[in-house]
C-alpha cells in the first residue's frame, strides 16, 4: 500500500522549517535532521535542528504574544472558540496527521487515527474550560475593619511545552490546550525521533485564528533546543514528558529562573491479578495493557503479579495472545503493532532482554527481533522473574513483560509498590471490594480495575515518586498553567 511519501512529505509541514510567529522560518544555520520511516528503516525528509539561537527567537515570539496580550487580551469565550476551532481542523486533517504520525513512529495508521481522535477530544475539553478561569471571593477581617478579598487566576506567561516520541499528539494534547486555555503563550519542542504533527499543529492553530506568536514550534535534538528552552530566562514554565533521567536534567537546568516546572516521567506499572479474577476476559486484555504500541507506552503494564493459583496459565495466555498479534508495516492491512521507533530502542529492548536471560529468566514468547528491513521486536513474555532483576526494576519501554507469581495479596502489593516509579497500575478481581482494597493501597497516579490504562482527559494522570511532578488532563492540568492572585480592598463602613 503506498502512504504517499513519493511526493511531499505533507502539505502540513515545511520540511526542514520551524514555525515561528505564524510562519514557517528556516534554522539561522540552515542545520537539519534526518526523518526516518522506522517500519522500513530509510529516510523520509528531515527536520530543522533549532541551535541556541533559533530557540531564542521561538520564545522572544511567544513573549511578545503573551506581553502584548494577544491571547489573553481575548475573552475567554473567544479562546474557547479558536481552541475548537483548532480541534476541528486537526480533525479535518486526520488522514494527513495519523500518516505523518505513523511514519514518523511505526505505529499503525489505524492507531495513528485513534490516538488523533483522543487528541481532539483533549482540545474540546480543554476549549470548554477557556471560560470557566476564575477564582474565589471571601471577607476577611475583624468587624471593625472589614476587607473583600478575591483570588484571580491568571495564566503563567510562556510555557515551554517537551514531549515524547511514543505518542506525539496525545503527549501534546495533555499540554497544549490546557496552557491555551488557561490564556498561557507557548514554544512547543517535539522529540527529534516524531515532530511532524507537532509541526503541522503550529500551522493549523493559525489557520484556525489563534494569533501568530501565541503557538510556535522548534525542532532539534534534546541536549541543544531542549535544553535551551529550559535552561531560557524568558520562559516562565517548562512542562516535560520523557524519561526519569532528563526529567531531573530538566528540573536542575529549570533553577536559573526558578521557573516552574512539571513532569510526566516513566513507569513501571504493575498488572495486579487476583486469584478471583475473570480470566477469559482478562487474558487478552493484560496482553493489550501490555503490549499495545510495542509497550512504548508510559503506563505500560510491565510487571504482571497473578495469584499462584493461576499464573501459569495466565503467562501462556498472555504470550498466546501477544504471539496472535499481527506485526508489520504500519501501512499494511490488519497490522495491530507497528515497528519500534528507531534502531536504537531496538538495541534497547535487545539487550534487556539479553540482560534478562543472563539473570535467569526464561523467554516463554518472542525474545529475538524480526529479521528485515524496519525495527521490529515481538511480544515478549519473561517468567521466573524476580523484583531485584534489571528488566523488573528499569523502564524499558518496549515489547516485554516480566510475570512473577505471589502467594499473599498483601506481598503482591508490597512489591508492586516496591520501585522507584508509580504512574498507574491495575488489579484485576471479580469481587469490587478485593478490587478497591488494593486500589486503594497502590502507590500509583492511576488505578484501573479489570483493564489496564482506561481514562479520559476529564480525569487528572500523574507520577508518585520518581514518574513526576503534577497532573495533566481534568481540572488539575489546567490549575498547572495558572497563577493565583489575591486581591483585597479595604471597606470603609
Ligand atoms: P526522553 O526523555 O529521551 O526525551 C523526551 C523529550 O525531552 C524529547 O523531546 C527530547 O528531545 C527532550 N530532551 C532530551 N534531553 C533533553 C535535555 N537535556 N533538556 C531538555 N529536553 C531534552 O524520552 P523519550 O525517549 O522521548 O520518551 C520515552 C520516555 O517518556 C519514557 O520514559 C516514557 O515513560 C516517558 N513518557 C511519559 C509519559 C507520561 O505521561 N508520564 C508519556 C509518554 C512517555
Amino acid at each position: 500500500m503506498s502512504d504517499g511519501t513519493e511526493t511531499a512529505l505533507s502539505s502540513l509541514v515545511q520540511e526542514g522549517s520551524f514555525f515561528i510567529d505564524g510562519e514557517w522560518v528556516a534554522p539561522l544555520d540552515g542545520a537539519t535532521l534526518d526523518v526516518e520511516d522506522p517500519g522500513r528503516a530509510v529516510t523520509i525528509g528531515r527536520i530543522g535542528a533549532a541551535s541556541p539561537a533559533d530557540v531564542d527567537r521561538a520564545v522572544a515570539a511567544a513573549r511578545r504574544a503573551f506581553d502584548e496580550g494577544r491571547w489573553t487580551g481575548l475573552s475567554g469565550q473567544d479562546r474557547s472558540v479558536l481552541i475548537w476551532r483548532l480541534s476541528d481542523l486537526i480533525e479535518q486533517n486526520v488522514e494527513e496527521l495519523a500518516r505523518l504520525e505513523a511514519l514518523d513512529v511505526g505505529m499503525p495508521v489505524t492507531q495513528a487515527r485513534a490516538m488523533i481522535g483522543e487528541a481532539v477530544k483533549m482540545f474540546r475539553y480543554y476549549a470548554g474550560w477557556a471560560d470557566k478561569v476564575y477564582g474565589e471571593s471571601v471577607e476577611i477581617g475583624p468587624s471593625a475593619m472589614r476587607f473583600q478579598g478575591f483570588s484571580r487566576k491568571e495564566p503563567i506567561g510562556v510555557v515551554g511545552l517537551i514531549t515524547s516520541w511514543n505518542a506525539p499528539l496525545v503527549g501534546l494534547g495533555m499540554k497544549l490546550p490546557a496552557a491555551l486555555a488557561a490564556g498561557c503563550t507557548a514554544v512547543l519542542k517535539p522529540s527529534e525521533e516524531a515532530s511532524l504533527t507537532t509541526l503541522a499543529i503550529g500551522r493549523l492553530a493559525v489557520e484556525a485564528g489563534i494569533p501568530a506568536g501565541v503557538v510556535n514550534v522548534v525542532t532539534g535534538v534534546g541536549t541543544v533546543t531542549g535544553a535551551a528552552l529550559t535552561e531560557h530566562p524568558a520562559v516562565d514554565m517548562i512542562s516535560f514528558t520523557g524519561s526519569v533521567p532528563v526529567g531531573k536534567t530538566i528540573a536542575r537546568a529549570a533553577t536559573g529562573n526558578l521557573k516552574k516546572v512539571t513532569l510526566e516521567l516513566g513507569g513501571k506499572s504493575p498488572m495486579i491479578v487476583l486469584a478471583d479474577a475473570d480470566l477469559e476476559a482478562a487474558i487478552p486484555a493484560l496482553a493489550v495493557g501490555m503490549f499495545w504500541n510495542n509497550g512504548q507506552i508510559c503506563t505500560a503494564g510491565t510487571r504482571l503479579f497473578v495469584h499462584d493459583s493461576i499464573a501459569e496459565d495466565v503467562a501462556q495466555g498472555v504470550a498466546e495472545a501477544g504471539r496472535a498479534m499481527k506485526i508489520g508495516y504500519g501501512f499494511d492491512e490488519g497490522v495491530e503493532l507497528g515497528a519500534l521507533v528507531s534502531k536504537r530502542q531496538l538495541d534497547r529492548v535487545e539487550s534487556y532482554v539479553a540482560a534478562g536471560r543472563e539473570e535467569g529468566a526464561r523467554v516463554i514468547s518472542g525474545g529475538a527481533r524480526l529479521e528485515g528491513d524496519g525495527y521490529y521486536y515481538p511480544p515478549t513474555v519473561l517468567t521466573d522473574v524476580t523484583p531485584d532483576m534489571r528488566v523488573v526494576k528499569e523502564e524499558i519501554f518496549g515489547p516485554v513483560l516480566g510475570v512473577m507469581p505471589f502467594s499473599s495479596v498483601d506481598d503482591a502489593v508490597r512489591v508492586a509498590n516496591d520501585t522507584e516509579f508509580g504512574l498507574a497500575s491495575s488489579v484485576w478481581s471479580r469481587d469490587i471490594n478485593n478490587a478497591l482494597t488494593v486500589a486503594r493501597q497502590l502507590r500509583a497516579g492511576r488505578v484501573n480495575i479489570n483493564i489496564h490504562r482506561a481514562g479520559g482527559v476529564q480525569l487528572p494522570i500523574g507520577g508518585y515518586k520518581q514518574s513526576g511532578w503534577g497532573r495533566e488532563c481534568g481540572p488539575e492540568g489546567l490549575e498547572e498553567y495558572l497563577e493565583t492572585k489575591s486581591v483585597v480592598t479595604r471597606m470603609w463602613n
